[in-house]
């Protein structure tokens, strides 16, 4: 099969975990003769470095042309005081609207092998598997107006949280055909005591439940959620969010899956003309300024959007089981990144990324 794949790095830690996940993407392709046609391109800070944007027209276009897109993470502390749509995180905004990767699935699973890495007690964290679906192009990280105004003496800020029914529609859909070849349950989150745009949120998941008579839908107001997902995660399957709600929630998931490094993520967009899918794979985390450069970032949230990506754009569910089959060895063997060695218990030196990038390797064989 031929697979065409665009590579965007980006910053920090982002081009280290990446630079892993296209070795395993690169073993795949030759153990199971598949032809890999990679393409890299410009992102975040290294973009505006290079061509003054962080979202550089070649890149847009390179990501139209390939089947997949594969993200490592933007940001750089430079451009920390930089007007917003000068900084590295407008790149990331930039090409999820560009794409039209609506959906952003973030799956929150714990490893037998890693429950002693939570802060949270075993018996709370055993056993987690959820999805959180988030809304990845709306709400408040899009809505205008928007911006800083000085009004004489007083400045002002603001921003602007605005969703269509049609926007919430095609989540909502998303969620719950997922849910219904998972456990059949879509938790929606809302803040509808307060907000207008959760009122619309509310009633449009309903509408939409009644298409999906073998789901459950149950609705919970986000600030519950964020103590629910610590008290009782394996009550969820499928979480329904929008933007910003989604964003903040599935850190928790970092609590639950023992890093924030170990999480991987697919977004979802509209059908091509050909009847090709759009999709984006990125690991959850950012470019972490405070370990890069050092070989000591975890690439598995990168390895798993590899397998995501092999899963979900090309269809190759054998090589998908195959990838995640090695992280759960590599998890077994112990030879992890620092960031999953649980505190006080003395063990030999961590691994670097690139020596967990080569286990996944030999792992699939
Ligand atoms: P972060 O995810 O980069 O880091 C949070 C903490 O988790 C840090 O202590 C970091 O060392 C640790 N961490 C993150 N990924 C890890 C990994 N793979 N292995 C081991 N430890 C890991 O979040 P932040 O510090 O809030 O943000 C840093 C920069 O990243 C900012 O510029 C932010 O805007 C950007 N950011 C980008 C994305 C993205 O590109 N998708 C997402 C979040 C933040």
């Amino acid at each position: 099969m031929d697979l065409s794949v665009l590579v965007l790095p980006g910053d920090g830690i982002g081009t280290e975990v990446t630079r892993e996940a296209v070795g395993v993407l690169r073993h795949v392709a030759a153990k199971w003769r598949h032809s890999l046609k990679l393409a890299e391109g410009l992102l975040g800070g290294i973009a505006i470095h290079r061509t003054g944007s962080p979202f550089p027209a070649e890149t847009a276009r390179l990501a139209a042309e390939a089947d997949a897109t594969l993200m490592g993470a933007v940001g750089l502390p430079e451009f920390d005081n930089a007007p917003p749509d000068q900084r590295p995180e407008k790149g990331l905004l930039g090409i999820r609207q560009a794409l039209g990767v609506y959906a952003n699935l973030r799956p929150v699973r714990t490893y037998a092998s890693l429950v002693d890495s939570s802060p949270l007690k075993n018996h709370l964290v055993e056993g987690t598997d959820m999805i959180i679906v988030r809304e990845l192009t709306g709400g408040i990280y899009y809505g205008t107006p928007r911006g800083i105004a000085e009004n004489g003496a007083e400045t002002q800020a603001v921003n602007t949280m605005t969703y269509t029914r049609a926007e919430i529609d095609r989540v909502a859909r998303m969620a719950f055909r997922l849910a219904e070849a998972r456990r059949r349950q879509v938790t929606s989150v809302d803040k509808s005591n307060v907000l207008e745009n959760s009122q619309l949120w509310r009633r449009v998941v309903n509408e939409v439940a009644r298409d999906f008579p073998d789901v459950k839908v149950d609705h919970m107001l986000v600030d519950n959620c964020a103590m629910q997902l610590i008290l009782n995660p394996r009550r969820f399957d499928v979480v329904l969010t929008e933007n910003m709600f989604g964003d903040i929630l599935s850190d928790e998931g970092a609590v639950l899956a023992g890093s924030i490094g170990m999480l991987p993520s697919a977004s979802i967009g509209a059908r091509k003309p050909s009847g090709a899918w759009v999709r984006l794979y990125e690991p959850v985390h950012g470019s972490a300024p405070d370990i890069a450069g050092q070989n000591k970032a975890n690439p598995l949230g990168a390895i798993g959007s590899v397998a995501a990506m092999l899963a979900y754009s090309f269809g190759l569910q054998e090589e998908a089981k195959a990838v995640e089959k090695a992280i759960e060895t590599v998890l077994e063997s112990g030879r992890v990144t620092a960031d999953l060695r649980p505190a006080g218990i003395p063990l030999g030196p961590p691994a670097t990324t690139e020596q967990v990038g080569q286990a996944v390797c030999a792992a699939i064989g």
